[in-house]
């Protein structure tokens, strides 16, 4: 059992045929994998935005085979001296706007999103409202609430009848938002980078007006901020680039390091909704996954992630322009840091595994969009070296540096 074409063949046997991975991986270092047969990779998908601080970074691995040893899981009938620390971090990660702010904790992105939506329900219930505008092209998970509050249609086939209570509007359209309000909005959701839909930044303008509208209307501004958060695009959280700030919003993927983790965030006014009973989780917060985090937050914090997440960004999307510039087939460059999304005319799936066989993992996000999210210690070598990949990649598939 140690050889791919032995393990796939198991995988598809047993597992349900919900992805479709091509190559099985062994171990993982910084912003490199391998295979059984150690073929290494560069890894730009970093478990699909989890591994910030790149793959089996030491004081990650250290604080959780510390924690492991001494309480791993304790349930939230006690409390844990890690998961209070790991709550006071967030909210001043939060900035001025999360003064006063609360956290609850849980296992993923559509957990943390199904608390932002339970919350503004519960905020909303004495005035009998509970709509949720969210954006077209969104993405906020698999549950069956927060399939519904994704505006894509095709993650959610299949599951009718679907929870009522959502509405849809255009993404950086305030207008459009605006006429999706009723008289039972309760709260607006978004993403200050659209990940899945296709690496689409929010501009500033459209963020202030959420707020606006938000503060008109008496609305709830939540953030998903599950995959451009955690210092993805150069700031701790999205909205952080826009000075909006939300009322609420939820972290995962790159919160624990690869630990299953979710968090909801919520300021000042949201900070006691929820009230005893009111919502809960088995795993959510348990001492390992919290020490995980701490340790995620205090290596980007000492190796100044954040800076160098604007860097090396700056430099990926240079590199990605330079491609846009050659190739007609290549028509725009999207993104925010380390959160690039390179639109391509054809199928984004044949460049994505293309680049694979040179040796570069990347995720697509939908049809026509190859999504990069490489650690974001990212050394200045190593994107040379992945552009090279990309550039060998490009110029047989796309021709000899003239689009015809
Ligand atoms: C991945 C993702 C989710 C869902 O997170 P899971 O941990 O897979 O449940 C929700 N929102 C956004 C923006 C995401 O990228």
């Amino acid at each position: 059992m140690s050889k791919s074409n032995d393990i796939k063949a198991l995988y598809e046997e047993f597992m349900m045929p919900v992805y479709s991975p091509e190559i099985v991986l062994s171990d993982g270092q910084g912003c490199k994998v391998r295979n059984p047969e150690n073929a290494t990779y560069y890894d730009f998908t970093s478990g699909i935005g989890v591994h910030n601080a790149g793959h089996c970074h030491p004081k990650v691995v250290k604080a959780i085979q510390a924690q492991a040893a001494v309480l791993g899981h304790c349930s939230n009938l006690f409390i844990n001296a890690k998961q209070a620390l790991l709550a006071q971090k967030l909210v001043k990660l939060g900035g001025p706007a999360f003064r006063g702010g609360k956290v609850f904790f849980c296992n993923s992105g559509g957990e943390a999103n199904e608390a932002a939506i339970k919350l503004a329900r519960k905020w909303g219930s004495p005035e009998g409202r509970y709509e949720i505008v969210t954006m077209r092209n969104s993405f906020h998970g698999r549950t069956l609430a927060t399939l519904t509050a994704t505006g894509q249609a095709w993650c959610q086939e299949g599951y009718d009848p679907l929870p009522v209570g959502f509405r849809y509007a255009d993404y950086n359209d305030i207008e459009s938002v605006r006429a999706a309000l009723t008289d039972k909005t309760v709260a607006i959701m978004l993403e200050a980078v659209q990940g899945e839909g296709g690496v689409n930044p929010a501009t500033g303008e459209f963020m202030k007006g959420v707020r606006e509208l938000c503060d008109e209307k008496n609305l709830l501004m939540i953030c998903d901020e599950v995959q451009c958060g955690m210092g993805r695009t150069g700031k701790w959280f999205g909205w952080q680039h826009s000075g909006a700030a939300p009322d609420l919003f939820t972290c995962a993927k790159a919160l624990a390091g690869g630990v299953p983790m979710g968090a909801l965030v919520g300021n000042a006014k949201c900070a006691d909704v929820f009230t005893k009973s009111s919502h809960a989780s088995t795993f959510g917060g348990n001492p390992l996954a919290c020490a995980a985090a701490l340790a995620v937050i205090s290596v980007i914090e000492e190796e100044k992630l954040l800076e160098a997440a604007a860097k090396t960004g700056e430099l990926l999307h240079a590199a990605l322009e330079g491609f846009a510039e050659k190739y007609d087939q290549v028509l725009e460059v999207r993104g925010r840091g380390m959160m690039a999304g390179m639109v391509v005319e054809g199928s984004a799936a044949e460049v994505a595994a293309l680049f694979r066989d040179y040796g570069l993992l990347v995720c697509t996000a939908g049809e026509h969009v190859v999504r990069f999210l490489p650690p974001l210690n990212l050394k200045e070598s190593e994107l040379e070296e992945a552009v090279e990949m990309m550039s060998d990649a490009l110029e047989e598939l796309y021709g000899d540096g003239g689009a015809e």
